[in-house]
């Protein structure tokens, strides 16, 4: 064991962090509303015991008595259980929601994970994900050439890579390389060609928005990639991004003013936040559908993203028959597609969208929408896997659907 490289990585954790550890160490209050805990009931899972197991190494190697007395041993076993705690999460943010002690869990647990990206820990699947993101720009080790393959295979008309433009939509891997997410880029494109804006694609110099390098603990990989959006975007002189995946947004509108140290040249909003505004303005006039259409708020978007609002003002005029699924809003349910869970543990994800799935058959929902590429994509293998009969469909999608293009 490295012992001055663990010091050294349990050094990065704050003085509020090693408080909030300290507080959450003694709780459990939020472990039933865990999304992962409720399905494996794996204690090791639960977000208190985590705590408890970080609190434990620092307590072992920096505390009082551990300067007094002489640090303690640690195990590999020990480091091992932390990963595994620390990767069997979804990063949905429902225990920050949840923690009467105002915690912020959501920054803990990604501290914690390059805290474990420090110490070489990171899940050996995370790793090659990782290096997929250097190597090419995006986690699933394909050409940037081919990141505007989408427009060919929607049968897209017209799809601009201008140098200069108003508006710019940010694609985001998990639509561009994801089949079943091809057409929600369609969509976007397709409504913002209607609306005759000026807009543009990145194309090949669009770059993996740094999400999945946050996820993994690299911190510097998520600021580089944030440093070359930026500069793309800067040197097209866009005044507003539009993102329709729910990562891309929050990474871009959250996370990027603080890994660059400053405020954006532009502003970021998810899709729904633009087209719900056109909707209300009376640009986009939809038909609406006869059919119980719910809608299901992504992690990143809602609790984590602040955007609630406008998604179920779009619902609202593209079916008669609108559902709200419990668990909604702040307190959404989340899908398990979020944290990398995917990469470590996939049955675990399948059960967890099981649940989701559940909550919508039982109200008798026959379309599915959602906001985000990775919840249409884990949506659509819960439904795939487990045999329900329903249509997920992302709210653009059903909203191009409805405006007849
Ligand atoms: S996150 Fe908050 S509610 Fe949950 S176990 Fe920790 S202290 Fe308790
Ligand atoms: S962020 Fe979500 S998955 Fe992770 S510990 Fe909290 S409630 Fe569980």
């Amino acid at each position: 064991m490295a012992y001055e490289k663990l010091d050294e990585a349990l050094k990065t954790l704050n003085r509020r962090q090693l408080l909030e550890l300290d507080t959450c160490a003694r709780c459990a209050l939020c472990t039933d509303l865990c999304p992962v805990y409720a399905e494996s009931k794996n204690p090791l899972h639960a977000p208190a015991v985590r705590s408890s197991r970080v609190l434990s190494l620092v307590n072992k190697r920096l505390s009082l008595w551990a300067r007094l007395l002489g640090p303690r041993l640690i195990s590999e076993g020990e480091l091992e259980e932390l990963a595994e705690s620390t990767y069997h999460c979804t990063l949905c943010g429902r225990c920050m929601e949840a923690c009467p002690f105002g915690l912020e869990t959501h920054e803990l647990w990604l501290s914690v994970r390059s805290l474990l990206n420090l110490l070489n820990q990171t899940p050996p699947r995370i790793k090659m994900l990782r290096e997929m993101l250097r190597e090419n720009g995006n986690p699933y080790g394909l050409d940037a050439d081919m990141r505007l393959d989408w427009v060919d295979y929607t049968g897209l008309e017209e799809a601009p890579v201008k140098d200069r433009a108003e508006v710019a939509y940010f694609v985001g891997c998990t639509t561009a390389f994801k089949a079943v997410n091809q057409e929600i880029a369609y969509s976007i494109a397709s409504l913002l060609n209607e609306l005759n804006v000026d807009w543009t694609l990145l194309g090949e110099e669009e770059w993996c928005c740094g999400s999945p390098y946050l996820l993994a603990g690299d911190r510097e990989g998520a600021r580089e990639a944030a440093e070359r959006n930026v500069e793309a975007l800067k040197a097209r002189g866009v005044k507003t991004v539009i993102t329709g995946c729910a990562g891309c947004f929050r990474v871009m509108r959250w996370e990027y003013p603080k890994l660059l140290g400053g405020p954006l040249p532009f502003r970021v909003i998810h899709a729904v936040e633009y087209f719900s505004e056109h909707i209300t303005s009376g640009d986009l006039k939809p038909e609406p559908l006869d059919a119980r259409v719910a809608y299901h708020d992504p992690c990143e978007l809602g609790r984590l993203g602040g955007v609630i609002e406008e998604p179920r003002i779009i619902l609202k005029v593209l079916t008669t028959n609108p559902v709200e699924l419990p668990e909604n809003g702040l307190e959404g349910r989340c899908c398990g597609g979020g944290g990398l869970l995917q990469a470590v543990d996939d049955e675990l994800r399948l059960s967890i969208v099981d649940a989701r799935l559940r909550q919508a058959s039982e109200l008798g929902v026959e379309i599915l929408t959602s906001a985000c590429p990775s919840c249409k994509l884990t949506l659509s293998d819960g439904v795939r896997e487990r045999g329900y009969n329903l249509e997920v469909l992302d709210l653009m999608e059903l909203l191009a659907r409805q405006m007849g293009l």
